[in-house]
């Protein structure tokens, strides 16, 4: 039955292999076991209901909290070539009557509709009508009210289940459950505990970073500029943050949209469509953006501000690389902000439990700020996972800025504060100690103090920040609410006393670690942009950007080597083989240099795909082994799985070097003389001009080799 299930995987979805944790679940669930399926987002949740759909009888009914996602899912589905619809609010009765009638005809394999569609006893009664083996029940975490997005709804599943006669198999799937939530799922939808599949929620493509003390919308500015190319969200804890940030990036030109509860509905649909579709770079929101984004291709999260909670953050910054390329998930710390998210837990209205726990969570989430080793560690302890090993490439594993001793400059902080009586905010202390002539200083005498004018030299802009600092170590304690006051600490009494240093890494700027696409991937995000503008689906849906990359590695020529990139299966093949394989031809043939460079890639990287020599031989030397075996160009490069453009220059350069001075196998007589003259007539660079003086046979391989013969003789 799993040779079938890789079958699926392959024809339809171009995978080659299962990940950590799909064939066990495929395999519980076509031998009719009820299974949890844990596992981080990107992971691959959706095949594991998607694959067993197209295996077993009937349609598969998949549950999911949000109908902003639906449509994107079935889309995708269907270009894959896998028949599915969905039954939400959005459509009209007519539309909702037509697709159940279609699904009575057994026209689809996979029917998504949202939890409270379950408390019709008319649907019920519906659904009873077909057969149903299988019920996949998405973002599972849902139906606990210890997890962070509660649907009363979700507790409705289990009793709507169990009134299919078809007795179908469930399948709950989440990426964001502590132990607490785990456990309620499993009762919830009667999973017995051995059917637990957690692969775990580590993300290895992601880096995450906190930062402190930054002069955040600086930082954010330069961030977003440096990675214009790419698309990311920074999420704010409320409304009013995002439009400031808003209005600070587009001021500055960006690509930016905004999403928070105050636009109207049709203001913030456009905004995610636009983000969805690549026509936008980047969305300043709240948290009421992201639970509906499929979008695959998001490169960068950053946290203007704290989340309320762990589980929050993990799922915002998850949303980053969702098709695996390295991405990047960045929070911005200022204390502020822990009396922020305690104000907007203050104003929901809950039971003491309820509410004790939040502010567990709070702490938790700033606990995460302050800790010094590996965050990735964090997080999955957080959830109840433990790893020895280290991520080592988040901030804490990276961090090797030297640290500056900065108690002299705490103690003066600590002493102003001292002197004002401790009875005053950040901007007010700043002041003074920058010397600042303003009313309310001149009025409370604090120009009199002793410390008044010690940091001079500094912004008030910059005392602020280090205060911010030193709160964020807990040398300075925040009371109060909308107007903190700060008190010296237990720990700052000590750096008073000289009991205790204070130590600082210097500052980062903002140099951005994502890695700069390349020209030829982007000339296929252009050309999908296009077709997916035509088709009027986001970009991701036709390809993610891990198949872009693919691609841009294998540079495939014919239908094999297209079906031969990740994530292309048969369907995909057919829809864009041709357009996607003329413009890498088309690339390629305007640009020399690339091949050489992607070249240079594949020998630093070493992929498990390639057939790759043993030796620290260098690559082309591997290529020339076969070339004096009598191998043809195209058996070499399918052999070491490299594309025939790159195997040529292999070839070119061993003919540079004087391995070979047999140079018929470039050319006849007749075509060395006619490249000749096209030479002559338009010079030896670059080479397009060449090529359209010329033929259409001739190639540029044997341009390459003219040109590579005349340097032979005229050294
Ligand atoms: P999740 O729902 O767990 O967040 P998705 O189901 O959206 O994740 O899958 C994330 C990405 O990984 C998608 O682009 C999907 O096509 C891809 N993917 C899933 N399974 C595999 C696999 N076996 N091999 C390669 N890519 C996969």
């Amino acid at each position: 039955m799993l040779r079938e299930a890789q079958d699926v995987l392959k024809q339809y979805f171009g995978y080659g292999e299962f990940r950590n944790g799909q064939a066990e679940i495929i395999s519980n669930i076509l031998s009719g076991r009820n299974t949890a399926g844990i596992m981080p987002t990107g992971g691959g949740k959706s095949i594991c209901y998607q694959v067993p759909a197209m295996l077993l009888d009937g349609i598969t009914l998949v549950i999911s909290p949000l109908i902003s996602l639906m449509k994107d899912q079935v889309d995708s589905l269907t270009f894959q070539g896998i028949p599915a619809t969905y039954i939400n609010s959005t459509l009209s009765a007519g539309e909702v009557e037509q697709r159940m009638e279609e699904i009575s005809l057994g026209e689809y394999k996979l029917l998504y509709i949202a939890p409270e569609r379950l408390e019709s006893s008319q649907f019920i009664k519906f659904l009873n009508s077909v057969n149903i083996p299988l019920v996949a029940v998405d973002e599972a975490h849902c139906l606990s009210q210890w997890g962070h997005d509660f649907r009363p709804s979700y507790l409705g599943i289990n009793h709507a289940v169990n009134q299919l006669s078809s007795n179908p198999v469930i399948l709950a799937l989440t990426a964001t459950a502590t132990p607490q939530v785990q456990i309620d799922i499993l009762n919830h939808l009667q999973i017995p505990s051995e059917n637990k599949v957690l692969t775990g929620f580590q993300r290895n493509n992601l880096f995450f970073n906190v930062l402190k003390g930054e002069d955040r919308k600086r930082w954010v500015g330069e961030y977003v500029q440096k990675n214009r190319q790419q698309p990311g969200i920074i999420y704010c804890a409320t409304r009013k943050e995002v439009e400031n940030v808003h209005a600070y990036l587009e001021k500055k030109g960006m690509s930016v949209g905004k999403y928070h509860g105050g636009l109207s509905d049709s203001l913030r649909l456009d905004q995610q469509e636009a983000f969805l579709n690549d026509s936008i770079m980047v969305m300043v929101a709240t948290n009421a953006f992201g639970m509906g984004i499929n979008k695959s291709n998001v490169r960068y999260v950053l946290h203007y501000q704290i989340p309320k909670n762990m589980e929050a953050y993990y799922q915002e910054a998850g949303r980053a690389g969702r098709d695996g390329v390295e991405s990047e998930c960045i929070l911005l710390f200022s204390p502020q902000d822990i009396q922020t998210q305690r104000y907007i837990l203050e104003q929901n209205v809950m039971s003491q439990e309820l509410h004790q726990n939040e502010l567990q969570k709070l702490r938790d989430m700033v606990d995460f700020v302050h800790t010094e080793s590996c965050l990735q560690n964090y997080i999955l302890s957080y959830f109840g996972e433990e790893i020895d090993e280290e991520c080592g490439h988040c901030s804490n594993c990276l961090d090797d800025r030297e640290s500056e001793d900065v108690t002299v400059k705490a103690q003066m902080v600590l002493s102003c504060m001292m002197r004002m009586n401790e009875r005053f905010g950040t901007s007010l202390i700043s002041g003074v100690l920058t010397g600042s002539k303003g009313k309310k200083i001149k009025d409370f005498r604090f120009d009199t103090l002793s410390t008044y004018g010690l940091l001079k030299g500094e912004s008030q802009k910059e005392v602020g920040l280090f205060i911010d600092y030193l709160i964020a170590e807990g040398i300075i304690d925040v009371e109060g609410g909308s107007y903190p006051i700060l008190k010296v600490s237990a720990k700052g009494k000590e750096v008073l006393l000289g009991d205790r240093k204070v130590y600082r890494k210097k500052l980062v700027n903002a140099a951005p670690r994502l890695s700069n696409d390349d020209e030829l991937f982007l000339a296929l995000r252009t050309l999908r942009k296009s077709i997916a503008d035509e088709e009027g689906v986001p970009p991701f849906v036709i390809f993610s950007d891990k198949t872009l990359h693919d691609m841009c590695m294998k540079q495939p020529s014919n239908d094999i080597e297209f079906l031969n990139v990740s994530g292309v299966g048969e369907s995909k093949l057919k829809r864009y083989g041709e357009m996607f394989m003329n413009e890498i031809r088309s690339f390629l043939k305007g640009n020399e240099e690339y091949t050489r460079k992607v070249e240079q890639k594949e020998s630093r990287e070493s992929s498990p795909r390639k057939v790759r020599a043993q030796t620290d031989e260098p690559s082309h030397m591997v290529t020339l082994q076969l070339f004096t075996e009598n191998k043809s160009i195209k058996q070499i490069a399918a052999t070491r799985d490299m594309s025939t453009a790159t195997i040529e220059n292999h070839i070119i350069r061993s003919y540079e070097e004087g391995r070979f001075h047999d140079w018929s196998i470039f050319f006849t007589d007749e075509e060395e003389s006619m490249i000749a003259s096209a030479v002559n007539k338009v010079g030896e660079k670059p080479l397009k001009p060449i090529k359209e003086e010329l033929p259409p046979e001739i190639t540029y391989f044997q341009i390459k080799g003219y040109l590579a013969k005349q340097k032979m003789e005229n050294e």
